[in-house]
């Protein structure tokens, strides 16, 4: 199986973590940098394990920081071998309704980036969905929507042909109408995560999350689809396959 999202970095024992994914049948993992260091930390944990790729961006919730002013040193961490992809960057108009603007510009950076070093881009879009949109319009490289949480983002993402990534918060009790949304995702635009080490999938809600438990966030998304769990698991990974660029598992 393939997590598409993970923080490695922001876990205690990341090689620990890794090593349990893998026993439990996770393995590959795209792990993303969320500023320059944890960039940084990022691709050592994927130089270290080879099942593990990373995504490198400075997220919308430091745009308003100094960290923001940094996005040209991702330039040069983006040439790494083990990189697949730039973010993640994005909107996030629920923890930063007021540095909207700011986040606008540093998505664009990375953007920018993404289009000149031909990477997909890895977007955290949350009560923000219109203006997601309007900012990824004229972005033509391969987009991934992490942590889906917007249902009406849904049919211009579909329509562009954008990648639709699962995380835990799809399998919690109140999260029907994002069940519904998953279950109208093609077959061959959908990816699964776990966001760890947050949004632990229901059966392991309150603990620290763990890309093991994606298996959990599979198991609901086949459930709301009607589809079998071993035939969704290899539809996702060829879907990872293709959207990243990975290796083959
Ligand atoms: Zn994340």
């Amino acid at each position: 199986m393939t997590d598409s999202h993970a923080h490695l970095d922001a876990c205690a024992e990341p090689d620990a973590v890794v090593a349990r994914a893998q026993a439990a049948g996770v393995s590959r993992i795209v792990t993303i940098g969320t500023g320059i260091d944890s960039c940084r930390r990022a691709l050592e944990i994927a130089e270290s394990h080879e099942g593990v790729a990373a995504a490198l961006g400075i997220d919308p919730h430091r745009a308003a920081t100094a960290e923001a002013s940094r996005v040209g040193e991702l330039r040069a961490l983006l040439a790494h071998r083990k990189v697949v992809a730039v973010g993640e960057t994005g909107l996030d108009g629920h923890h930063g309704a007021e540095t909207l603007r700011e986040q606008r510009v540093l998505l664009d950076e990375h953007l920018a980036l993404a289009a000149s070093l031909g990477l997909p881009v890895v977007i955290h879009s949350r009560a923000a969905s219109a203006a997601t949109a309007a900012a990824l319009e004229p972005f033509r490289g391969t987009v991934i929507l992490h942590c889906f949480s917007e249902p009406e983002l849904l049919e211009p993402a579909l329509e562009r042909g954008y990648y639709v990534s699962f995380a835990g918060n799809v399998t919690y009790p109140s999260a029907a109408e994002l069940r519904a949304s998953a279950a109208h995702v093609p077959g061959d635009r959908i990816l699964v995560e776990t966001d760890t080490p947050y949004l632990a999938p229901q059966p392991v809600r309150g603990r620290p999350n763990e890309p093991m438990n994606v298996r959990h966030t599979l198991d609901a998304l086949a459930d709301a689809r009607g589809d079998e769990p071993e035939a969704l698991e290899a539809l996702i990974d060829a879907n990872a396959t293709a959207a990243f660029g990975l290796a083959d598992a």
